[in-house]
């Protein structure tokens, strides 16, 4: 249960207040009631020197008769009881009962204490007086030595009674001081704990959301200090919660603003966020809170939120004739994903459009070009001169135009979206072999020399085998191109994953700055050489789509002057 402040505070002052009440009674009662019997002590103990005086005698003389008759006077007027007790313990003389009707006195503690030469005191209940009494006894010593014992005794009653009436003002007065006190203390205790209440009902307000609410402690203790503290923590929070408000107003703007579908799942693909362009792909009104799956009925989606990996990806997305450039990333806390959707069906629909114009053009030009290579070759069996020299450049020009026309078919049939490679398990020395057959007479005529390097098992791994035929045409066919002198070298190499293809020549090698471009249409390093011997700047652009649809990937290192080396990996 839970205990205010307060009543513990109050509780503390109660309990120090009646401890100390309860004390200074008690102490107060001791002393007054140790001092009135040490008083009485005193009386009697002087009474004792009268009463001497009178017994000596008459002890001496043994008037014992004459001795009880003075004492029972004395002791009715001086309303003491007076005994005298023989150095046997055995009752001479009592002021108030008769000594035969007396029981032996020798071990009463004070006579004990008398008997050998001192003041002998007792408090205890007498039997015969039924009643608390005080005793008090001495020794009689006659002629120096002690004949018997004097003790004095008086009813503690009237102490008592003195006593009682005492307390009961003491306790009146003590109350009086509990209650102004306590009243004293009920107030401090509420001012105490007045700041700590305000704080308490302060952090509650801030607890709901209003942040805007202050404590003011008038106080200048720590708990003032604390006010200032938690108003300065309060400040904060407020400025930090107004900075994450606006910010996420701006991120809400932002998202929604964006042309692209956002998304963000949790790890149960639950939809945490979602702007309107995704609600828009997804048909329905408003996606949060529903499962992805409910919102797109796609299994490569699927397949892509499923997938073990954490890192992000970039995937083309085709949902209900459109197409997306969907990207997944982990949020970075590991417990969902964001999912951006970029329509590109536009971009697609433009580059297809730009492709079947480049295709159409290449066919339309494919035959005329053909005719005016058939019939150039014709005129220049007839042609001398200048007009031979004339229809030769014609005819090489030609040649380059049919090399680019064929090649700009060959690239757009590559690129064909969904067009799947013929997969044959193909042996990759005798596909190297059949193609080199077809270079052998250029090789002489160039005089280089042709090296290969095959393992010891033919690699048979599976391959479109005319594309591979055409990777490597193009990469023997540069490599005849751009070398002079020296050799052209074939290797052939497995490894666990991969079957690796190098392509090594020792031509003019190809300048660092158009190393990292070479692969790019219409790139050419050496622009007249390549012309002159041809080129169309095509050849690598489809080397590298031949590799990217096997899945494999391609390197070019190359020093001018000394050579250039091409390694494949393709994928077993
Ligand atoms: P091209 O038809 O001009 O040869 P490619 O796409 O086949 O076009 O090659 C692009 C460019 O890369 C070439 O123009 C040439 O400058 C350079 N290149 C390609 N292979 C080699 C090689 N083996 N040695 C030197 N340069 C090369």
């Amino acid at each position: 249960m839970k205990k205010p402040i307060f009543l513990k505070i109050f509780a503390g002052y109660v309990l120090v207040v009646f401890s100390l009440a309860a004390l200074i009674f008690a102490v107060s009662l001791g002393t007054i009631r140790t001092h009135h019997i040490n008083q009485t002590k005193k009386n009697l103990s002087n009474l004792y020197l009268t009463i001497e005086q009178i017994s000596k005698p008459l002890i001496t003389e043994e008037n014992i008769e004459g001795l009880d008759v003075l004492l029972k006077d004395l002791g009715n007027r001086l309303n003491t009881r007076i005994t005298i007790i023989n150095r046997q313990g055995v009752v001479l003389v009592d002021s108030e009962i008769t000594p035969e009707s007396m029981e032996n006195h020798r071990n009463r503690p004070e006579v004990i204490t008398a008997l050998t030469g001192g003041t002998g005191a007792n408090i205890r209940y007498s039997t015969t007086q039924r009643q608390k009494m005080l005793y008090v006894a001495r020794p009689l010593e006659i002629n120096g030595k002690i004949q018997a014992v004097i003790r004095l005794s008086l009813p503690l009653m009237e102490i008592d009674q003195l006593i009682n009436t005492l307390g009961e003002h003491i306790l009146s007065l003590t109350s009086v001081i509990t209650i102004v006190s306590l009243i004293i203390a009920l107030i401090f205790s509420h001012f105490i704990s007045m700041p700590v209440r305000s704080l308490n009902k302060a952090s509650k307000t801030i607890a709901s959301g209003d942040f805007h609410v202050r404590v003011s402690a008038a106080s200048n203790d720590e708990i003032s200090e604390l006010a200032d503290s938690f108003n300065d923590m309060a400040e904060k929070i407020d400025a930090s919660f107004s900075e994450l408000s606006q910010k996420k107003e701006e991120l809400e703007g932002i998202i929604s603003s964006m042309n692209e579908g956002l998304m963000v799942l949790d790890n149960q693909g639950r939809i945490l966020i979602s702007n309107t362009s995704a609600d828009r792909i997804t048909g329905l009104e408003t996606t949060r809170g529903r499962y992805y799956w409910e919102a797109f009925r796609s299994l490569q989606l699927n397949a892509l939120l499923e997938r073990p990996e954490t890192s992000s990806i970039t995937e083309e997305l085709e949902l209900d004739d459109r197409i997306y450039l969907l990207s997944i990333t982990p949020l970075q806390s590991g417990r969902g994903n964001v999912l951006i959707m970029h329509d590109i069906t536009g971009i697609r629909q433009i580059e297809k459009i730009k492709k079947d114009l480049v295709v159409n053009v290449s066919h339309e030009l494919r035959t005329p070009l053909t005719a005016i290579k058939g019939y150039t070759e014709t005129l220049i069996e007839d042609a001398s001169g200048d007009n031979k020299e004339y229809l030769n450049i014609i005819h090489r020009h030609t040649d380059r135009l049919i090399n680019i026309v064929n090649d700009l078919l060959d690239l757009s049939d590559l690129e064909e979206r969904g067009r799947q490679p013929n997969l044959e398990d193909t042996d990759l020395i005798s596909l190297t072999d059949k193609v080199l057959i077809l270079f052998k007479k250029r090789l002489q005529e160039k005089g280089l020399a042709l090296k290969t390097s095959y393992p010891h098992s033919p690699p048979v791994i599976r391959v479109d085998p005319f594309k591979i035929e055409q990777m490597l045409a193009n990469l023997i066919d540069n490599a005849i191109k751009y070398t002079e002198k020296g050799s052209i070298e074939i290797s052939i190499k497995t490894s666990e994953q991969d079957c690796i293809i190098e392509v090594k020549d020792t031509g003019i090698g190809i300048p660092k700055e158009h190393v990292s471009r070479i692969f790019e249409r219409f790139y050419v390093a050496d622009k007249s050489r390549s012309r002159s011997l041809g080129g169309t700047g095509l050849g690598l652009a489809i080397v590298k789509h031949i590799v990217s649809v096997h899945h494999g990937s391609i390197s070019v290192e190359s020093r001018p002057f000394i050579g250039t080396t091409f390694t494949i990996r393709l994928p077993f």
